[in-house]
């Protein structure tokens, strides 16, 4: 039986209906731009996140531009962030001219290693990015510690981690501002690209709605300059549709979780059951929604392959450091500075967790990967 990483059908087939008339409801009124979908949008996310400001974006990755660029951050600042994490992370600080000063991970939750912050702080240090990978909220209170003592902004990358907490506090309500992706294999996704960003500080709002517009107010004065980030309103309906749904499926997918958990510690297979795989932790005092369910496995190439030949869908989150990607070479790193990261970079593999998988499909899962790992 195949299983595919990802398989959004099952997720939509119950809601088409409702989305085709949110659609029909965009298209009939033909307004894209702006509009009251995503003014209620933004409305329902702020509710959701527990922030006082959501605003629509773009992409996960314009959410970051534009939220560094409302921080003012520029040419000869540095921003500190974690070296194992998607691209756009560290991509958007040399877009805006800033260095990325890269730190390594912490090895059991790959997150931003707290204790490494402080060593590659520098005057021109600005601001840190947090990544909440996979899911899983970084640990942030020693970073905000840290970020405060400095004067420093705190941007959450939270692409991955919508709806996660972190001593009952939200993703994305911890910092100065948060990043947010609708990218449709995030556990939100829209029909396309879109993201979000939120704030509690009204100023930033106010100067990040400015700027996803490129900088004008009113239209055609332009006090900055910015660009476009516009959120779509055909996403924002659909988006609407989707999310009061939201906490039903990251409840499916935490089952799932808990099920490949109970699973490989059954087949013998996990590091506490005698066996070679390091299966995800969730610390107490997080919930982790499992965007991604990435577990450690020695020889991953070749395990991979194996589970590939049986039609078992995994991916790779990253394969590649940023401190070893060919276009931040001018940085000066070199492999071996940041060995967690690197480590991490040929051990990690992300099995299917969608939420509409089937306990027997899981099984399928496990079952392979046992006679992968032989
Ligand atoms: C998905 C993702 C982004 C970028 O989001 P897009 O919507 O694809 O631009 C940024 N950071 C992380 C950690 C992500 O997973």
């Amino acid at each position: 039986m195949p299983v595919p990483l990802l398989d959004l059908r099952e997720q939509y087939r119950p809601l088409r209906d409702d989305i085709l008339t949110a659609i029909t409801r965009v298209c009939d009124s033909q307004q894209f731009i702006g509009g009251p979908e995503v003014a209620a949008l933004e409305g329902e996310l702020a509710a959701f996140t527990r922030v006082p400001h959501a605003i629509g974006v773009s992409s996960g990755t314009d959410a970051l531009l534009v939220a560094m660029m409302a921080l003012g951050i520029k040419a000869g600042d540095e921003v500190i962030t974690p070296t194992f994490s998607f691209f756009a992370t560290a991509g958007c600080v040399v877009r805006l001219g800033a260095t990325p000063t890269l730190v390594d991970i912490d090895p059991v939750t790959f997150n931003i290693d707290p204790t490494a912050i402080e060593r590659a702080l520098s005057p021109r240090t600005k601001a840190i990015i947090p990544v909440h990978l996979y899911g899983l909220c970084a640990d942030m209170d020693p970073i905000l510690e840290v970020a405060n003592r400095a004067g420093l902004a705190v941007i959450e990358d939270a692409a991955q981690a919508i709806g996660s907490t972190y001593r009952g506090r939200q993703a994305g309500a911890m910092g100065t501002a948060g990043c947010f992706s609708f990218f449709p294999s995030k556990n939100l996704g829209a029909f396309g690209d879109g993201g979000f960003v939120t704030t509690h500080d009204e100023k930033l709002a106010h100067e990040i709605r400015l700027l996803r517009n490129h900088g004008a107010e009113p239209k055609y004065f332009h006090l900055r300059v910015g660009g476009n980030f516009r959120l779509d309103a055909l996403q924002a309906a659909v988006l609407r549709v989707k999310l009061p749904f939201l906490a039903r499926w990251t409840d499916m997918r935490r089952l799932n979780a808990e099920r490949y958990d109970r699973l490989f510690a059954e087949a013998g297979l996990s590091r506490a059951s005698g066996g070679p795989i390091d299966l995800p932790v969730h610390p107490a005092d997080r919930t982790h929604i499992f965007n991604q369910y990435v577990i450690r496995v020695p020889d991953r190439d070749r395990v991979r392959e194996r589970l590939s030949a049986k039609g078992i869908g995994t991916e790779i989150y990253y394969p590649v450091p940023f401190h070893l990607q060919e276009c931040f070479a001018s940085l000066g790193y070199r492999r071996g500075d940041f060995p967690a990261a690197e480590r991490a970079a040929a051990e990690v593999l992300a099995l299917p967790i969608y939420g509409e998988l089937t306990a027997d499909q899981q099984w399928e899962v496990v079952s392979a990967l046992r006679d992968a790992t032989r």
